[in-house]
């Protein structure tokens, strides 16, 4: 067994796969105590199993977690090219929210309703999984606020509000004091509050998942890059090591299927960056108010957002998106980029100019061409 340092750290002169940075400076990384976890043994030698799941994050994960669950007896190994939650699951912005909650790129408003209803499915399948397994990952269910910041935003965000009554949800749109009650910010002319969403240390809950995977008795190999796929009746997967055969197998490798050649043309890497704050003082945070701690996000993009830390940081998401040349995979930071959203969280709150920044960090995440989930019918 070795520990996350020891894998990827100069001293013991190993590099990481080719596939992935070599250092993340990432704080949920650090406050889930990546650092000393113990990384699962590669795969070595030839297996079989009767599914074999490609990728350790949210995907893989709840893969195997409900496979499992519906074929107690079924041979399951899931293998994972760094640890559980090296990808986006253990980097992202810490919110467990129906994003965007009318999903604007679709025309079709029973689609955009089935879309929501999924994506509330999916934050109460998170909920039932923490509360059944004791699963410690920070989970706040402090709600959701969406903010305006001049009139085009706010006419959508009125109409948003009024969409998302008619289908039954609890929110509230807050202007002026209102909105000061639950956030002080100049930019700021109005918000949507919503009851559902929680935040949350992503990195805390991928690694709380895989050992509840394991003690369910799915064999998960993590050091293991798969790096070849012969898809047919039984298909056989081959890693660095090792190999195994399968009659079904889950691809759950998100922005890094292309290089294994799985949807290619279906999927893109984007890149998305995050910093986390010095812990604010008590007067800082009297200063912006913010006193529910809910999940902030804007109407600019898709991403811009922020959420407290339980430490009292400020993490913060957002500015630039970014897509590398061929989609290419990039380092697990931009320096450029993490100064522009540093800029963009002093805009917000001008009583934080000077506030430091502890980390920075981001991470390449799927995107399909139209931005909105896609099925393949003819595989279902
Ligand atoms: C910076 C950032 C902020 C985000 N913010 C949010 C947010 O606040 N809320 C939200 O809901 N979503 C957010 N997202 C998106 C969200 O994180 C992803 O949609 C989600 O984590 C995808 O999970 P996944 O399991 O499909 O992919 P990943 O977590 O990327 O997992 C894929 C795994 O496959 C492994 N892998 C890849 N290739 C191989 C191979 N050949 N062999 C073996 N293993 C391989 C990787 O190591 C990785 O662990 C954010 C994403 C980023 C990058």
């Amino acid at each position: 067994m070795k520990n996350f340092t020891s894998i990827y750290s100069k001293r013991e002169g190993l590099k990481p796969p080719e596939l992935y940075e070599y250092f993340l400076d990432n704080f949920w990384f650090k406050a889930a105590g990546m650092e000393n976890e113990i990384i699962n043994e590669p795969l070595r030698g030839r297996h079989k199993a009767d599914v074999v799941i490609i990728g350790g994050g949210f995907t893989g994960l709840s893969s195997a977690y409900n496979i499992r669950r519906r074929f107690p007896h079924k041979k399951i190994i899931l293998l994972e090219g760094a640890c559980c939650g090296y990808g986006a699951s253990g980097r992202n912005g810490g919110f467990c929210v129906a994003t965007s909650l009318i999903d604007r790129d679709l025309e079709d408003p029973d689609a955009r309703k089935e879309n929501l209803n999924v994506s509330l499915h999916g934050i109460e399948q998170i909920k039932e999984c923490i509360d059944v397994h004791g699963l410690d990952c920070d989970f706040k269910e402090n709600g959701m606020l969406d903010v305006a910041m001049n009139d085009v935003q706010v006419k959508i965000m009125q109409e948003e509000c009024r969409v998302l009554r008619e289908w039954g949800l609890d929110v509230e749109t807050l202007y002026g004091k209102e909105l000061e009650k639950e956030i002080k910010s100049p930019r700021l002319v109005a918000g949507l509050k919503t009851k559902q969403g929680a935040i949350l240390n992503p990195a805390k809950l991928a690694r709380g998942m895989k050992k509840i995977v394991e003690d369910m008795g799915v064999e998960i190999r993590e050091r293991s890059v798969v790096t070849r796929v012969v898809p047919g009746k039984i298909h056989h997967v081959d890693t660095e090591l090792g190999e195994a055969k399968t009659p079904a197998i889950v691809i759950a490798t998100n922005a890094y299927s292309h290089r294994l050649g799985f949807f290619q043309n279906r999927l893109y890497p984007i890149y998305t960056y995050v910093i986390a704050t010095e812990p604010l003082t008590s007067a800082q945070w009297d200063a912006i108010g913010w006193q529910n701690r809910q999940g902030l996000s804007d109407y600019r993009t898709l991403f811009n957002y922020m959420i407290p830390s339980i430490d009292g940081r400020i993490i913060i998401g957002g500015s630039d998106v970014k897509y590398y040349h061929n989609d290419g995979i990039a380092p697990g930071n931009n320096k450029t980029v993490s100064r522009e959203i540093l800029k963009d969280l002093v805009r917000w709150f001008p009583c934080l100019e000077g506030i430091k920044v502890d980390h920075a960090w981001g991470g390449p995440t799927a995107t399909t061409l139209d931005q909105t989930p896609s099925i393949d019918k003819e595989t279902l």
